[in-house]
């Protein structure tokens, strides 16, 4: 039998554990989720019929805080996917030094198959089942997959009826009208430009030292609200961003695309491959149209994986071409597939470090929700590049001073905060009479 995605995630910790002391009871506890909890939400279709739509809400860790996670709609949701998603956003606060543990929802679902007013109601009927397990101060979800500020809105605005009164950091990721922060939509992206452009300064050497090199090439899979946003920033820093995709399909030119209209033709079209053979692009430019499997196998310096979790696996890790890999999306390697490709020499960068920057804006909305002060974008992007280079640079000296991985690192520098705030509730050594 295939191991549960959760079973794999787990195995990540493993790894990590040889290279940081802490103490049993908490490497036993971090292997399974503290509460999952499984909902139907019954909601009136546009005909008059009834659809009956199954959901879950997780809350793996709270130690460090309150859990936070996304809310996820997409077909392929199931309670294990939702787990293991919980169990990376527990690492991946934790590795950023937020004060909050991990979860994780979503719903089974294509929304693209929904009306809005259909969706609207889902998403309040969701909001009503899992009212009592989410809270400003418990538990605070946010967008994933599939999920918009309009929808964080319309759930927001579901939570404040239900405990009538005005709730605004019971979800992050809102509409900036309704109280959601400058520069969240766009954080995924621009916090893994800044990783990335901090983790090539040490593998490449300074920018000044590349003045007369060529564009490094890159593959972005995924052109949603990480992708699109990644590819953009990484375009206007001179990258060359050779091939994008969407569900559908990518496209793939050597001299690097045009991403500002790939962008305007996506939101225009809704398809990436539509940007250049449907529109005036087309005759300008030489490109071939490839499928995501391609794309993840090209030659390029760094591959972006920004779409869902297990693309690379043991099945075609072996495949892989690239130099570097950033993962913005979740999980998007397997961890048998993590061997083979340190096997080949590609460097890892991994998601609960890259795509981190979703997370710390949505840590900035709930701080200025809380305090009732709003701040600039200047100022939300300006902390969240701190935030992530601090993240980024701790984790790499973890990673040279043990010779390890980069995702052994972070997950090393996450189980050390994790371990430090379970330890000072006490342990079998405080109980046993093995400390003073
Ligand atoms: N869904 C995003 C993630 O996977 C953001 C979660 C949040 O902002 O709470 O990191």
């Amino acid at each position: 039998m295939a191991n549960s995605l959760l079973t794999d995630a787990s195995r990540r910790l493993d790894r990590a554990l040889q290279y940081v002391s802490i103490s049993e009871d908490t490497a036993e506890r971090l292997k399974s989720p503290k509460a999952s909890l499984k909902v139907s939400i019954p909601v009136r279709m546009d005909d008059g019929s009834l659809r009956v739509f199954e959901g879950y809400r997780v809350h793996f860790d709270d130690t460090r805080g309150p859990t936070k996670g996304g809310i996820r709609f997409h077909p392929q949701v199931n309670l294990d996917e939702v787990q293991s998603l919980a169990f990376w956003m527990t690492f991946k606060c934790a590795a950023l030094n937020l004060p909050f543990g991990g979860a994780k929802g979503g719903v089974t679902l294509n929304p693209k198959e929904l009306s809005k007013a259909e969706l609207e109601r889902l998403s309040r009927g969701y909001i009503d089942a899992i009212a009592n397990f989410i809270g400003p101060d418990t538990d605070i979800p946010a967008p994933d997959v599939y999920t918009n500020p309009m929808i964080m809105g319309w759930m927001m605005d579901q939570y404040s009826i239900i405990r009538q009164q005005r709730s605004p950091a019971v979800i992050t990721g809102k509409p900036v009208a309704l109280g959601g922060s400058l520069g969240r939509s766009t954080a995924t992206g621009t916090g893994a430009f800044y990783v990335l452009e901090a983790m090539m300064a040490h593998l490449l050497g300074q920018p000044s030292d590349q003045a007369n090199k060529p564009a490094q090439t890159v593959a972005v899979q995924g052109f949603g609200n990480a992708g699109s946003v990644v590819a953009r920033l990484l375009f206007d820093a001179g990258y060359a961003v050779v091939a994008v995709s969407d569900s559908h399909g990518g496209i793939y030119t050597p001299q690097g695309l045009d991403i500002p209209s790939i962008q305007q033709f996506k939101a225009d079209t809704r398809a990436v491959q539509a940007v250049y053979c449907d529109g005036t692009v087309c005759s300008l430019v030489d490109h071939k149209v490839i499928t995501n499997e391609e794309l993840l196998q090209l030659e390029v310096d760094i591959l972006i994986p920004a779409a869902l979790e297990n693309q690379i696996t043991a099945a075609n890790a072996d495949a892989i071409r690239a130099r570097y890999i950033f993962e913005v999306a979740n999980g998007p390697i397997s961890a048998d597939a993590d061997d083979i490709l340190d096997a080949k020499g590609i460097t890892v960068f991994p998601d609960i470090l890259v795509n981190a920057g979703g997370v710390t804006v949505s840590y900035f909305e709930w701080v200025q929700n809380r305090s009732g002060l709003y701040w600039t974008l200047e100022e939300v992007n300006q902390r969240l590049k701190q935030q992530m280079v601090t993240a980024a640079e701790t984790i790499w000296q973890i990673a040279q001073t043990h010779q390890t991985s980069m995702r052994t690192a972070a997950y090393v520098q996450a189980l050390t905060s994790l371990g430090a705030a379970m330890d000072a509730r006490g342990t079998r050594a405080d109980y046993v009479g093995e400390k003073g």
